[in-house]
């Protein structure tokens, strides 16, 4: 039998607020936790109060990595310096590479409502920080939820599950990214590339992870850092437990980052903000 990658850390998010003063919680990207190789950051945004999410994220420059935007619930359009521009609707996956640079904005299309979702920032290896930036974008068409077995459900955005492939695709990561769902007392194991960083993000409910009595638990809104092995076993608590299920190959080169610049070396920093400020991006 293949081992089971234990939990390492557990923690809980903290509130911040980005963009034009959007509400969210910092989960990755903390004092505790400044990332988790190659993730540099996880926002929740999740809310029903307009005057939490309505200054959007207003223009403004990434250079080195990727940006991805899970909408969970609510509309976003977002638009760029490169002419491209699009809605996010409930259920959509935009995987941004930003590359050598775009400059976009991120703002609601909507006025009242939820919204709610996450954003997470994957590095860029240092051979491909200045790629052309480019976009994976799929609407909720792309990513059907799949049965795997009673009281599990999995939305497959990156990865393999039950022999469906996630839309998204990042050789340079070779990213997982599952939305799962769990009934009480259903259990869903999946395999992970043992050198891969991985952890679980509890957003509604609450689940078990691990095996028998030595299982930890995860609530809602409580992070699950997971150590070496080749898979990963949870069991629902709560009925209606959903968690987001994410991991990566490390790439172990220098972070250098300064903001929405996420490069090698202070060099590199310094010449992102140049080619930024003389309109290069
Ligand atoms: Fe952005």
């Amino acid at each position: 039998m293949s081992s089971l990658r234990p939990v390492l850390r557990k923690l809980r998010g903290m509130p911040a607020s980005d963009g034009a003063g959007v509400k969210l919680v910092r989960v990755i990207g903390t004092p505790q936790l400044p990332d988790l190789d190659p993730f540099l950051m996880l926002d929740e945004f999740g809310t029903d109060r307009p005057e939490d999410y309505l200054a959007g994220f207003p223009s403004h420059p990434h250079r080195g990595f990727e940006t991805v935007t899970y909408m969970l619930d609510g509309r976003m359009r977002h638009k760029d310096n490169h002419g491209n521009e699009g809605v996010l609707v409930p259920g959509s996956v935009q995987w941004m590479t930003a590359g050598r640079g775009i400059v976009h904005s991120e703002m609601p299309e909507q006025e009242q409502g939820r919204m709610r979702g996450f954003q997470l920032w994957v590095n860029l290896p240092a051979s491909e920080k200045m790629t052309a930036p480019r976009y994976q974008e799929y609407g909720p068409e792309h990513f059907p939820e799949t049965g795997v077995s009673p009281g599990v459900r999995v939305k497959v955005i990156a990865g393999q599950v039950a022999g469906l492939h996630g839309a998204i695709v990042q050789p340079a990561t070779d990213p997982i990214y599952l939305d799962v769902g769990l009934q009480a007392g259903a259990r869903f194991e999946h395999a992970v590339p043992e050198g891969h960083s991985a952890f679980a993000y509890v957003f509604e409910g609450s689940a078990r992870f691990g095996e028998g009595a030595a299982a930890t638990p995860g609530a809602k809104g409580e992070l699950l850092v997971f150590g070496p092995g080749e898979r990963i076993a949870m069991e629902g608590v709560q009925d209606g437990t959903r968690l987001i299920l994410v991991a990566g190959r490390p790439l172990n080169e220098p972070v250098a980052r300064h903001g929405p610049f996420v490069m090698n070396t202070q060099a590199e920093i310094r010449r992102a903000f140049e080619d930024f400020q003389a309109g290069r991006f």
